[in-house]
């Protein structure tokens, strides 16, 4: 069914009004097929594909086609003695998926637990967190290419991966992801890198961590640093950690000798957009409708009742201020739709 001037103010995460003028979900090849052929579809000029709407700041309202993807699935494709091969449909939520991995006793994703969204959006930026990215399991993904809506597949190798980016993330307009087939590891080794997670297993006397032990100790971690979807209109880290030479570090360093900062090949380094936030005096600030989180600079929030326009006054207002201070020019890692 396609409806007509819905209000996607539940179906996104940082809670704004956003009227889209069509709207139609599809959960399956089928459906989808129904909606690309329907003529709201084809008079549309403008159209946007929505998963869970927790990566996404609708600035104003949608003067095109919103596309609900809630595809499901999890079918088996191939499995040996050391992996499984898994074609996962775009609107199965990620943490579900992870939770039916761990269930299972295989490794790859564990690390990426309690992410919100589903498993189409994760390919498109290329989700991450605990040292682990979803372009290291994803064999290949599904789609519908745009305009013509021919059926297509991607390889990994093909997906242009990289940090919070992917080919689908570049071109919006093009792609609308179907299926996600992901490979996961019988026996694997656990990636313990990154924040408390060694240290909690520790604490817990586990010496040896099944994928299970790991997704709930990154689970509670999560729960403890950053707001519930719902409790606060937010979409996670709002902006990338920025990347900058090692000639651009040393003078940063000259007036903040405590920056902090991780080192990448070629003479770069990533900083931590949380530090410079902090740094500014970001963390808990309000201002009207809009802030940044209490326990979180990173995460640009608002009280659900204040508008699109809002949050991206805040968000521009930030990165001027970083960039006078710091020369820095942060990118947002939430998509901006217009
Ligand atoms: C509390 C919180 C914590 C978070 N933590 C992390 C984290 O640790 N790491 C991380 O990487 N991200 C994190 N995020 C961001 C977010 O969870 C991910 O980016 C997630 O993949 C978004 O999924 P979604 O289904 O909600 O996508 P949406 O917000 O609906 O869409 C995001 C983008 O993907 C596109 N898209 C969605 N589905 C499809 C599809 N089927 N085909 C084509 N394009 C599609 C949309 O058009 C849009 O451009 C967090 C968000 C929140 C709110």
């Amino acid at each position: 069914m396609i409806e007509t001037n819905k209000n996607l103010k539940d179906l996104n995460t940082f809670m704004v009004p956003a009227v889209a003028r069509y709207f139609a979900s599809a959960t399956n090849n089928d459906s989808l097929y129904r909606i690309l052929a329907s003529n709201e579809w084809s008079e549309s000029e403008k159209h946007f594909v929505l998963g869970g709407g927790s990566n996404i700041l609708f600035i104003n309202d949608y003067d095109g086609f919103v596309l609900k993807n809630e595809i499901s699935g999890i079918d088996i494709v191939s499995e040996d003695n050391d992996s499984i091969t898994v074609r996962v449909g775009a609107g199965v939520s990620w943490h579900d998926f992870v939770m039916w991995s761990v269930k299972h006793n295989y490794w790859g994703i564990e690390n990426l637990a309690y992410i919100p969204g589903t498993v189409g959006a994760a390919p498109v930026q290329n989700i991450g967190a605990y040292g682990v990215e979803a372009a290291s399991v994803i064999s290949s993904v599904e789609y519908v290419l745009l305009p013509d809506a021919e059926k297509k597949v991607l390889f990994n190798n093909e997906c242009n991966f990289d940090y919070r980016n992917s080919i689908f993330k570049k071109n919006p307009e093009k792609y609308i992801i179907t299926y996600v087939y992901i490979t996961l590891q019988k026996k694997g080794k656990a990636m313990l890198n990154y924040g408390r997670v060694a240290e909690s297993l520790t604490e817990k006397g586990i010496k040896n961590p099944t994928p299970q032990d790991i997704a709930t100790i990154i689970i509670d971690i999560r729960k403890s640093k950053l707001p519930k979807v719902g409790e606060v209109g937010m979409a996670g880290s709002f902006f990338k950690n920025p990347i900058i030479s090692k000639k651009q570090l040393s003078e940063i360093q000259e007036k903040f000798p405590q920056v902090k900062y991780f080192d990448l090949e070629n003479d770069m380094v990533k900083i931590p957009a949380g530090w410079i936030l902090d740094e500014l005096g970001y963390r808990g600030f309000t201002s009207g409708n809009v802030g940044n989180y209490k326990n979180h600079a990173l995460i640009v929030t608002h009280n659900g009742n204040g508008t699109g326009v809002e949050v991206y006054k805040h968000v521009k207002n930030i990165i001027k201020k970083v960039h006078e201070v710091f020369s820095i020019d942060l990118e947002p890692e939430v998509n901006i739709v217009i």
